[in-house]
């Protein structure tokens, strides 16, 4: 296994923006890993960890090792009448495990078909959708302390999950190359989420009487397909922000300002926004700055038509915070990772 050096990260990041890693390797296997974490390049630079690249915006070069993550493995670890354990190795595919889980009829994740990347990267950001987060499966979480190279087992508890968010983006950021993740799924009874109403209509028109895991997976693919762009056509990382949580009193004052504004429950008792109406409200959908801009159905979702650099898009971004911090006093986060 090699170490490559300026490796062009174009290929590797769905925003399909060019930067140059100073140093780069593919990690397949165990010994692999073991092998650059024991290298003097390794031991004397910066690291970046890529999986798909699908949530990350590269504003610069980076000047360090990047190890792009491919270690492969699905294995049932453990099995009872009703569950079944499988541990499953950080570069497979996302929706590949999906796939594997609906064509096994293994429930819990199906409502997570489609979002690109990594296993590894899912409990980074703890992803969801649907009214589905990863963490509702998450057994435990395998990792390599990339000072030591020790292993530590998360649980689920200790991972600290939250909305887009775990130790590993806050106080463990960095620290940690994620190498496998084990799940609890179910081999029946599945409980299945489809309290969106998109899900609902698509399964009403395809006249789908008995719920399934393929049905629910089918009828997300189909949505997602239809409102989000693919980023193989179209540059992007997804949603770019977080949507904002205020307290009552907050969003009691803008109710009565922007009688319009939606609204969700969030965590401890806060009042969610979806960013991309405030985002909207600011006139940024559809806007086209050269080759980047807001797409034009999906305001959270920034993109790069091609040849876009990356620092124009963050700078986009910050415009847009700016923006919607002016009019409606709200701060956006990035959901994105920012290199
Ligand atoms: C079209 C589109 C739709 C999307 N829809 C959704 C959605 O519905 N819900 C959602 O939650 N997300 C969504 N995303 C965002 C993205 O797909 C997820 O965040 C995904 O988990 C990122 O995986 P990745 O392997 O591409 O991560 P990368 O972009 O490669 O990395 C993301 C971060 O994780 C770190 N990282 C990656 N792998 C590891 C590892 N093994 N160990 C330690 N750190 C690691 C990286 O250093 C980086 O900080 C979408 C993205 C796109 C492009």
């Amino acid at each position: 296994m090699d170490i490559q050096e300026n490796v062009d990260l174009l290929p590797f990041n769905t925003f399909h923006l060019s930067a140059t890693a100073r140093y780069f390797a593919v990690i397949r296997s165990i010994s692999d890993a073991q092998h650059v974490f024991a290298s003097e390049v390794f031991k004397k630079n910066e690291v970046l960890i890529l999986g798909g690249g699908s949530n990350m915006l590269l504003t610069r070069d980076f000047n360090g090792l990047v190890i792009k993550n491919e270690l492969k493995g699905i294995n049932i670890v453990d099995e009872s009448d009703a569950n079944v354990m499988l541990k499953v190795q950080s570069g497979e595919n996302w929706h590949g495990l999906v796939m594997h889980c609906v064509e096994k009829d293994l429930g819990g994740i199906e409502n997570l078909s489609l979002i690109p990347g990594t296993v590894g990267a899912a409990p980074m950001q703890n992803i969801g959708a649907y009214g589905v987060e990863i963490e509702k499966v998450i057994h435990n979480v395998e990792a390599i302390e990339l000072k030591t190279g020790h292993v530590r087992v998360f649980s689920k508890e200790e991972c600290l999950f939250g909305y887009r968010e775990s130790i590993f983006k806050q106080e463990l950021k960095n620290q940690y190359f994620i190498s496998s993740i084990t799940l609890t799924l179910t081999k029946k009874d599945h409980q299945f989420n489809v309290s969106y109403g998109a899900i609902q209509d698509v399964l009403r028109e395809r006249n789908v009487e008995k719920l399934t895991l393929r049905a629910v997976s089918d009828a997300i693919i189909f949505i997602r397909k239809s409102k989000l762009p693919d980023p193989d056509l179209i540059g992007n990382a997804g949603s770019f922000f977080k949507n904002p949580s205020v307290d009552f009193h907050f969003f009691s004052a803008l109710k009565e300002k922007f009688p319009t504004v939606p609204s969700f429950p969030g965590e401890k008792n806060l009042i969610k926004i979806p960013a991309a109406w405030l985002i909207e409200n600011c006139g940024w959908k559809g806007k086209t700055l050269e080759n980047i801009g807001v797409h034009k159905h999906q305001a959270l979702v920034l993109v790069n038509y091609g040849g876009g650099e990356g620092k124009k898009i963050w700078q986009l971004a910050q415009d847009i915070q700016r923006s919607v911090k002016e009019k409606f006093h709200i701060d956006l986060h990035a959901e994105v990772n920012v290199i």
